[in-house]
């Protein structure tokens, strides 16, 4: 029985042989066939994350392109996109911007870090916002906070819940002041809504932080997020060097905003839309 006595042949590669390498290089593996998890550090095929994208070992939401959360959320062939052609502007000239943007727009297929309009989700109408982290890290700038307004203007208008996933790393630097101001401006059309008795639902994703957590983030009447998103203002290391202590190690990670208040619900991605629609639902308004 030739073949059972047959021995395997292993080749043992010394990496540090240069001869052995150039013999017997690495498979080139696709760069997309594998990821590695932020938080568990894990390797994943990518097959395994699915088109919801969590990780099947620590169950870490991965932070989601503005056109697959739509995907995911909204019922098909259900959105009409508000202010598709609103273009950014460099109001300060500021030094590499133009590239910067035009390198972020050509990433994502984005003309700015939000995408805005009207949607159906598990067919409850509301008006919908959605950032994404790709695109200059959801920073928000002039033409982001004029969209987010005209959002909660038009839902205003139309009676409409708002809902948002917030994602972002701060005010846009490039453009100077004028992105702080957004918080402001944000922060009265979202009260004007609210002065209408119109439901705003945020859900906080992977990460939100910055200017944004400190205006709209955080305003919504019910505030959900997703497991592990870091949620924050200002960055760990500068709050442990000002105030010279050490944070716990899930400092900022929505499990302990939850415990300490700030939000109301941690849900799991896959669950969202129904969360979402069961909210919509409790709360719109009766025909009399
Ligand atoms: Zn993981």
């Amino acid at each position: 029985m030739a073949l059972f006595k047959k021995k395997k042949k292993y080749i043992r590669i010394n990496p540090y042989h240069k001869e052995d390498v150039k013999k017997h290089p690495t498979p080139d593996v696709p760069h997309e066939m594998f990821t590695k998890c932020p938080t568990c550090k894990q390797f994943i095929y990518a097959r395994d994350l699915g088109a919801v994208k969590i990780c099947p070992h620590c169950f870490y939401n991965f932070r989601l392109s503005a056109f697959e959360r739509l995907q995911l959320t909204v019922d098909e062939g259900e959105f009409i996109e508000w202010d598709a052609d609103m273009k950014i502007q460099d109001p300060l000239n500021f030094p590499g911007y133009k590239e910067k943007l035009a390198k972020a727009k050509a990433n994502t297929g984005l003309e700015e870090a939000v995408i805005t309009g009207i949607a159906k989700i598990l067919r409850y109408k509301t008006a919908l916002a959605i950032m994404d982290s790709n695109f200059i890290m959801a920073s928000m700038g002039t033409t982001l906070g004029e969209k987010i307004t005209h959002l909660f203007e038009k839902a205003t208008q139309l009676s409409l819940p708002v809902v948002i996933f917030t994602a972002s790393g701060g005010a846009r630097m490039q453009e100077g002041i004028l992105s702080l101001m957004q918080m402001a401006k944000i922060s009265a059309a979202v009260k004007r809504h609210s002065n209408k008795h119109l439901l705003y639902i945020t859900v906080l994703t992977d990460p939100t932080t910055g200017g944004v957590t400190a205006s709209f983030a955080m305003e919504g009447d019910i505030i959900l997020a997703e497991p592990q998103s870091i949620v924050g203002f200002a960055g760990r290391r500068v709050i442990e060097q000002t105030m010279k202590t050490k944070l716990p190690d899930n400092f900022q990670k929505s499990e302990f905003l939850k415990e300490h208040g700030f939000i109301d619900v941690i849900c799991s991605r896959g669950e969202l839309p129904e969360k979402i629609a069961t909210i919509l639902k409790i709360h719109q308004k009766q025909e009399r």
